[in-house]
């Protein structure tokens, strides 16, 4: 088994499926299936989910709110996300606990970094809510903290396409798609996979990072054998051990 424990992170628009806004539990549910099957074939996962289907601090800065309680808005719904992802895998079966970075104490635990190592060491599926519990931050960076703080051995980012490509596949037909790149590759092209914050935690903490697509079905835990379609973002010597496919 090439990775003992990972983090899976998931945009709050990968919970969409054809919906504008919000949630969609049938593709939750889809979701929880792939999560599932990672999880029973002996692999620790936990996850980080965004909040960006429901609301965004940016956006909503700019139309008026103060930045710091947009922020903690976008926070809240990360909550509401983890929940209903905490719902459905539950349902499969799947024990599950949700640590918030803001504490509330009637919905879920306190994120408390050694309490969620002991859970990933259990079995249990570990929800990371609240990304890193501070303003001006984001999801993509709160994932690359906790995967740095309980130890994981990669980040997975699932995501609409199947890796990452030199331009938006989906507006511009000849986008190239990268099967390996190297953090400073990301950061000095400006590649749109992660925030530089996110991508600059990972390299100093020696974490690779895996980029496929969460809708095709099956392939995350393809991915995570080294199989599958994704893109791994490393430092330049590890490169050549792992390359995407
Ligand atoms: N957010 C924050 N601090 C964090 C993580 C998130 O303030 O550590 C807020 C921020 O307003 C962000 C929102 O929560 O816009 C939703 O998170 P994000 O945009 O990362 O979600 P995603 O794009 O992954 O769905």
């Amino acid at each position: 088994m090439q990775y003992r424990r990972i983090l899976l992170k998931l945009s709050g628009e990968a919970l969409m499926g054809q919906r504008e806004f919000g949630l969609d539990t049938s593709t939750i549910d889809r979701i929880a299936d792939e999560i599932k099957g990672v999880l029973s074939v002996g692999v620790q996962i936990s996850l980080v989910i965004g909040g960006g289907n429901i609301f965004r601090g940016v956006e909503a800065a700019s139309r008026g709110l103060e930045r710091g309680t947009a922020d903690y808005m976008g926070m809240l719904a990360t909550v509401i996300n983890a929940l209903a992802v905490q719902g459905l895998l539950e349902r499969r079966g799947v024990q599950t606990r949700v640590q918030s970075a803001i504490p509330m104490s009637t919905v879920c635990e306190p994120y408390i970094r050694r309490r969620a190592i002991r859970h990933m060491e259990k079995g249990r599926v570990v929800i990371f809510a609240a990304g890193t519990g501070n303003p001006y931050f984001t999801t993509d960076t709160a994932a690359a903290l906790r995967a740095v703080e309980i130890g994981c051995d990669a980040l997975f980012k699932g995501t609409q396409v199947d890796g990452v490509y030199s331009a938006d596949p989906h507006k511009e037909s000849n986008a190239i798609r990268y099967k390996s790149l190297t953090y400073h590759d990301v950061l000095t092209q400006n590649l749109q996979v992660m925030d530089a914050s996110a991508i600059s935690l990972c390299r100093e903490n020696r974490i690779p990072i895996l980029v496929f697509s969460i809708h095709n079905s099956g392939e995350f835990a393809s991915v995570v054998v080294g199989e599958g379609r994704y893109t791994i973002i490393c430092g330049e010597e590890e490169r050549n051990v792992g390359t995407g496919s």
